[in-house]
């Protein structure tokens, strides 16, 4: 067993989960390093929105293992989940529309104990600055105080990154980010992932080669819920079994 090796942040090991008989995932096994930025691809129903809702606790699975920094999460809810560090964006954003974007970013603070006085004063320093450090990353220093239903569908999903990151999850896991994105969107995007691995390690579905090329430490190429090939951009993009099933289409 791999799964308790320190240079690994993630261990999934024979994960499985079966639908009526239907394997969505099937016996899948890929380790994430510290640092790293995981892409997932692969065809449409090749499983990939499984294997993240199998990890954050959505979705119980049927066999295997999630080993997070040595801890098993299969056995754990959505909320412990997340408690132990593991953050998930799903497809589409979910902002509080009415809220501005100070506000979204400060709902999303992780609450501590309820402090007083002069304690008190000074988590709210602290809260501010966190919420100032986190709209520079996500490009949005210039919009705190507008309301989030005013910002545009990239900067929606930049915000959202933001609610994810003010927890400082040690893995973040999101599905299709630049969906609906301008190209200078996709682009500042991109520099946001590569800005935000210094800390802690990312798993990224997606579908635009050029964006992937841009992010990932490795790619795993998925298909029929198993590993169709797994490695660096260049290795997969020129496999001709990925070539094949995938980016010949
Ligand atoms: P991808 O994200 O790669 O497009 P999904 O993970 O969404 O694929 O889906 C993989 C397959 O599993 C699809 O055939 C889908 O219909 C099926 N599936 C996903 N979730 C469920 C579920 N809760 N119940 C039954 N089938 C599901
Ligand atoms: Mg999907």
């Amino acid at each position: 067993m791999l799964g308790n090796n320190p240079n690994y942040v993630l261990a999934v090991e024979g994960l499985t989960v079966s639908f009526d008989g239907f394997k969505a995932v099937d016996d899948l096994s890929f380790y994430v390093e510290p640092n790293e930025c995981r892409v997932i691809i692969g065809p449409n129903g090749a499983g990939k929105t499984t294997v993240l809702d199998l990890i954050c606790g959505r979705t119980k699975a049927t066999a295997g293992s999630v080993n997070f920094k040595g801890t098993e999460l299969l056995n754990k809810r959505e909320d412990q989940i997340v408690l132990a560090g593991v953050g998930r964006k799903f497809q589409t954003p979910s902002v509080y529309e009415d809220l501005t974007v100070f506000e979204n970013l400060e709902l999303s603070y992780p609450r501590g104990h309820s402090v007083f006085g002069a304690l008190a004063f000074r988590r709210d320093q602290e809260v501010k600055a966190r919420i100032a450090e986190i709209a520079e990353t996500i490009f949005l220093s210039d919009l705190l105080d507008e309301k989030a239903a005013f910002l545009s569908h990239g900067q929606k999903q930049w915000l959202e990154i933001g609610m994810l990151l003010i927890q400082d999850p040690e893995l973040l896991m999101l599905d299709e980010p630049v969906a609906g994105m301008s190209v200078a969107e996709r682009k500042k995007t991109a520099e946001l992932l590569n800005k935000i691995i210094a800390d802690r390690s990312v798993i990224v579905i997606e579908h635009d080669m050029g964006f992937v090329a841009d992010i990932a430490t490795r790619v795993t190429v998925l298909h029929q819920g198993k590993t169709l090939s797994e490695g660096s951009m260049e290795r997969v993009q020129n496999d001709p079994k990925v070539v094949e099933v995938y980016l010949g289409h």
